[in-house]
Formats: C-alpha cells, structure tokens, sequence
C-alpha cells in the first residue's frame, strides 16, 4: 500500500514524502482509512514507535478545516517532551497546507508565552493535561468546537495519575467529537474509561495486546545481586557501539549506577526526579544528539524522552510490573529497527521473567555473561574495524609519512600489527585478563551437601582442561554436550566451567574422574588432562591457570559494588579500574567531558 491510496491531500503527501515516508506503517494503514472514511471512534493499541504519531496526525491535518479560526483538533499526551515532538511532527506534515496553525502547551514552561501563542487561536492543541486545565480555567482555550480528541499514550496519563484531569477535560469537549485514543497497554482503566467515553469505538491492535514491539530481542542474565554492576560493564563492554537507556528502579540507585559508569570511564549520566527540569532537558538534550552513549534513569524520569533508535534497554532490576517492561522495552526497536531488552536477575526472579514472557508472549533467552575474553575479543575486532574504516586524510599526514616510515623501518608487518594492538588494547587485556565468571552457578546437590542420590561422590573436586576453547567455538552449552556424547553419562557432575582461547577448564569429582578421562583417552583430536598445578580439593568453586589471581583492578571492582562495602570510599579508585580511556570509543560519541567537572 502507499501513502496515495489513502486518499491523503496533495500538501501532505508532498511534505511526508520530503520527511522519507515511502510505505505507510502498519498503524498507519490502519488508522487513516479508518479515520477518513468511517466515523466510529478509535481504540489503537500501538507501542511509542510503530508511527502513531503520523497514525492520527494525517488524517486529522486532512480533515482540519484551515479557514476555521477554532481548535478543532486537540491532542492530549503525557509529556511535555512527547508535546513537542508530536507538535514538531504535525508542523512537519502540514508543511505546505495553507493556513493551519499548531500549538504545543504543556506544564514546565513559562506560561507567558503559551498564553500568548494562543491569542491566535490554533486550529490544533498539542497538550500535556495539567497545563491545558489551567488554561480552560483561565478562559483562554475553547474546547467546545473540538472534531478530533486524540489521547496519546493513554496508559501514560493515567499512570502519572492525570484521570481526573482527563475526565474534566474530556467533559468540556462536545459529544459530537470523534476520540482516537491510543495506549501501549490495555489495562482495566483504560478500557473503562474508553467505554465511558467513548461511542461504538473500534480497537485496532498493532501487534499482540500488552505484547512488545516485534523488532525486539528479550535476553536476561543471571547473576548474583553483588555483581550486578560488573554484568552490567561486561554487557556494555561487549557492545562498544551501545546507545541505551539502563533503567534503575530508585533515584539513589541511579545516581549511584550512573556516578560509577561515569567513574569507571563510561559516556554515561543520570535522570531521575532530583534534577531541575533544566538539568534535566540538558542530560535528555545530550543523549538525543548522542553526545551520551548511556542514560541511567528511573522509570518516571525517562518518560519524557522519546528517542527513536536505542540499541539497548537494560533493566538494571527488573520492574515489578509487566506494564512497565513493557514501555521500557518499547523504546527499542523502534522506526523498524532492531533492539535489545536486556534484564540483569537474580536466580529468585526466574518466575517473573517466566511472567512476563507470558503476558508479552514473546521468549526470553537466557544467556551467558560474557567472560573476558569474549569482551576483550569483541572490543579488539571493534577497534580493528575501525581502523580498517577510518577515514584517511592524506593531505594532512603527508609530511610526516616519511619521517614516520624511517623510524618504523626496523619493524615488520606483524611486530608493527602487535604494537598498535597493543597501544590500545593492553589496558582492557590487564583489565579482564582475570575477570571472574559472573554467570550465576546454581549449586549441585553435593554442594549443598545433600548426597541422598551422588552418595558415591566424595564432594572433591579436580580441576581438568580439555583442549578446546573459544577459537574453536566452545561455550558452556557446547561443552556440556560434549561431555554428554564423548563420556555418554548425563550424571556426570561438572562444577564451574571456564573457557579461555584454547582451552576449556571444567571441575569433575573425584570419583567420575576416572571415567571422564578414559573416555576422553578414546578421542584422537580432544584431549583432557588435569589443569596445571590443580589440587584437589573440598567443594567451593576453583578457577584454571586463567583464574589463578584476580586482577588488583576486578577485585576492587568488585568490592565496590558489594552492599557490604563502604561505597563512598571506595569511590575514589585509581584510573586503573578503567579498562579503557573513553577517547576514541566511537567517533558518533563526543566524550563528555563536562560529566568531569559535574557534581549533582
Ligand atoms: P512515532 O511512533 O510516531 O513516534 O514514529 C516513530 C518514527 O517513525 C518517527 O521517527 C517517525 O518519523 C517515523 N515514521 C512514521 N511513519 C513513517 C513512515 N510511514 N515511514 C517511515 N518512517 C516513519
């Protein structure tokens, strides 16, 4: 379908046309022949994203009258920040209709000038509810000439308890109007407060009732609640071109999230409600133009911000509410686009992941917290990526090419390769060359001491390795399978696994030893020996050569962020704790350097 068979006017066709819209979107195929061609009310269930905002916009701005000097069109929305963009969008639409005018008024903002810009009346309000009643009890807008109410983000106004506001409002506007009303969730107000007012209204559903965009992929990590932050560094140490929102669930644990990554070297600032609006507009004005890479905020915070190409949510706790996973998740993938929900959990909140999946219909994969090498991995093929895209400018380092290739004459291809490898990357490689395994190890039996059905184990341990690793593709799933076909016994008991670049270090008890080892003795190209200086040992988990001692820099890492330490000062951690210098990261992220000078 296109724009043209929805029987659009001329100007707007040309002005969606100049923004790129070639195809209508699914919300928008639905909408508009149903708001130009029927005149029952509408109940659009669409998350932020799908293209509401053009659903509703153009066949309103084709159906205004612009000779009319009255609000015929008034659009309510949660936020101010949700206002302007909605205003923004319409005026970009009605670029070439004569004559119509477009108001954006809400709370947070001198109401002087929005007084004023309503002396002319428009033919369109864009308002937040709060703002827009002190203007009808100021007697400065006139609602009865009203065709078209439209509530944006109808879950959103109820949920910031604007349901009063609303329903005065709504009262004031006649009964002959037509109500589009579109909410990312169905909850049971909502649909009351449709049926109340609204007449023979028609639902449409975009996607799944209470389901999450399509374009979004849900993944979770177990871990456990001390090394929250550390699993959150490694998710964004494993994706260096991240642009996302972390979502915390207080305003303490947010500034403290967001000090931390800032600490830590990390493009990162905080919202949340203990900022002024103009501190506010300016962090949320820096994350659009992507001067930050991660925002951490609360919930009601980031409700203003509505930005379209997220990489990345994260849930840095998981919210008690479907709801809320929802809207949180609905800011990625957005505009077509694929994104990622990531939720970092406690092994005790598997039920509510099951919960939501449930409510979403969508499932959730669990998956393994990268180690270090595959960070360290991920963010050196990422630099070389970058090199091999850089932008050369011959002009500028022709003087000094020559004198460069004298000084480096002496050097071969792959010693100069090792050099600027290393330049960059030695600081990460000290930095995770220890890293713990953060993957959340459900206890065996035995650990916990329960031998009822293992009573042949003795409950000590030997540290084995095989010759596989990450080169040759290994992870945990792949070993275990492994161990399944070569030893072919499922009670085979493996304790932590740890995967380095050529090998895999696992724990087996003492007591199926034997059987591992021959087993694997029958296999010409996997070999299994006892991992170099392993010991055996009583119960408790135990790392390979590879996690003999923790880096000074993890250890403190980890210590920070442990309830039990004494947050404050342990703040003061020396530079080493930065795996990386945020320079150069990625040339769309200007470093911030005000965050330095910042204190809130
Ligand atoms: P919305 O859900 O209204 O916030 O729209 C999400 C994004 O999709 C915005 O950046 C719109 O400009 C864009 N958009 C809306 N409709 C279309 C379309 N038909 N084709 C391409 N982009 C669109």
């Amino acid at each position: 379908m296109t724009f043209k068979e929805l029987n659009l006017k001329a100007e707007i066709l040309s002005a969606i046309e100049e923004l790129g819209y070639v195809q209508p979107m699914p919300v928008q195929e639905k909408t508009i022949p149903f708001m130009l061609e029927q005149s029952a009310d509408l109940v659009a269930l669409a998350q932020t994203g799908t293209g509401k905002t053009a659903g509703f916009g153009l066949p309103v701005l084709n159906m205004i009258e612009p000779e009319r000097k009255q609000v015929q069109s008034l659009i309510l929305s949660p936020t101010r920040e949700l206002c302007i963009q909605i205003a923004n969008d319409l005026t970009n639409y009605a670029k070439y209709l004569k004559g119509i005018r477009i108001v954006a008024v809400y709370g947070g903002e001198d109401i002087r000038k929005q007084l004023k810009q309503l002396d002319n009346t428009p033919q369109i309000i864009v308002a937040t509810p709060g703002r827009l009643i002190d203007l009808l009890e100021r007697g400065k807008v006139k609602l009865e000439a009203v065709d078209y109410l439209v509530l944006d983000e109808a879950d959103e106004m109820l949920n910031m308890g604007f349901k009063d506001d609303l329903e005065t409002i709504l009262s004031k506007t006649p009964d002959t109007r037509r109500t589009m009303l579109f909410s990312a969730t169905m909850p049971r107000e909502i649909a009351s407060i449709a049926k109340k007012y609204m007449k023979d209204y028609q639902e449409i559903t975009i996607g799944h009732r209470n389901s999450g965009s399509e374009n979004v992929e849900h993944i979770y990590y177990v871990a456990q609640a001390k090394h929250r932050y550390l699993v959150l560094k490694r998710i964004v140490d494993l994706n260096p071109d991240i642009y996302g929102i972390v979502f915390c669930r207080t305003r303490q644990e947010t500034k403290e999230v967001a000090e931390h990554l800032m600490q830590d070297g990390y493009n990162a600032d905080a919202l949340h409600g203990d900022l002024s609006q103009a501190q506010r507009d300016t962090v949320m004005q820096k994350f659009r133009i992507r001067n930050l890479q991660l925002l951490v905020a609360t919930d009601v915070a980031a409700r203003g911000l509505d930005v379209s190409d997220l990489t990345h949510v994260i849930n840095y706790n998981l919210p008690d509410d479907v709801e809320i996973y929802t809207h949180r998740s609905g800011r990625t993938g957005r505009a077509n686009k694929k994104g990622v929900s990531v939720s970092i959990i406690h092994s005790k909140e598997k039920h509510k992941i099951r919960e939501i999946e449930r409510m979403l219909r969508k499932s959730f994969e669990q998956q393994q917290i990268p180690n270090g090498l595959e960070v360290c991995k991920k963010q050196l093929f990422y630099m070389i990526d970058k090199m091999q895209n850089v932008e050369v400018n011959e002009e500028q380092i022709a003087p000094y090419v020559e004198q460069i290739n004298k000084q480096l004459d002496y050097l071969t291809k792959e010693e100069l390769l090792k050099r600027f490898v290393s330049l960059e990357f030695n600081r990460f490689l000290e930095y995770y060359q220890d890293a713990e395994d953060l993957n959340y190890q459900e206890k065996s039996r035995s650990e916990r001491g329960d031998r009822e059905e293992r009573g042949s184990k003795s409950g000590r341990k030997v540290r084995l390795k095989i010759n596989l690793g990450e080169r040759e593709g290994m992870n945990p799933k792949r070993f275990l399978g492994i161990i399944n076909d070569v030893v072919g016994d499922k009670s085979i008991n493996i304790g932590s696994i740890e995967i380095t670049n050529k090998f895999t270090f696992f724990d087996v008890f003492e007591d199926q030893l034997d059987k591992v080892v021959s087993a694997f003795s029958n296999e010409s190209d996997m070999s299994v020996t006892e991992a170099k200086g392993s010991k055996s040992y009583d119960g408790g988990s135990r790392r390979g050569d590879y996690g003999k001692k923790r880096s000074e820099d993890y250890r403190k890492d980890e210590s920070r962020f442990s309830k039990k330490s004494g947050r404050q000062s342990d703040r003061g951690g020396s530079n080493s704790e930065k795996p990386w210098r945020n320079r150069d990261r990625n040339d769309n992220f200007k470093n911030s350097n005000s965050r330095k000078s910042r204190r809130r």
